[in-house]
């Protein structure tokens, strides 16, 4: 049995997951069982993080990934993002890196600079 706290809306329900049954209680609706199945199964998280900008009004443009990732490709993630520069200007929702690591997600902005 694993444990979590739902973070889709603001109540924070406290889930609990049987993980062989893949059942869900201390659900407040719907959303909490498939959230807590994901969490059990196979978690993911949009990462966010910054990246080395050329002619901007500052050193780093702040980036993330446009879906959700798996946990366990973060940090192939976080090796591409850390050799990626690029050069101003830079539109908010602009994708800098297409399937970021083979995640499937693209690394966008997340401001104009
Ligand atoms: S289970 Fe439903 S009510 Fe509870 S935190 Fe998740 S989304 Fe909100």
């Amino acid at each position: 049995m694993k444990e979590f706290i739902c973070t889709v809306c603001p109540r924070g329900c406290r889930l609990k997951v049987d993980e062989k049954k893949l059942t869900v209680t201390g659900n407040g609706c719907i959303r909490g069982i498939e959230y807590g199945k994901n969490e059990a199964v196979n978690p993911k998280r949009i990462l966010t993080s910054t990246v080395s900008i050329e002619g901007g009004l500052h050193r780093r443009l702040p980036v993330r990934t446009d879906i959700a990732i798996p946990k366990s490709m973060l940090f192939d993630c976080m090796a591409v993002i850390h050799g990626c520069k690029t050069k101003s200007p830079v539109i908010a929702g602009q994708v800098l890196i297409e399937n970021i690591a083979g995640s499937g997600a693209n690394l966008i902005a997340s401001r104009n600079m």
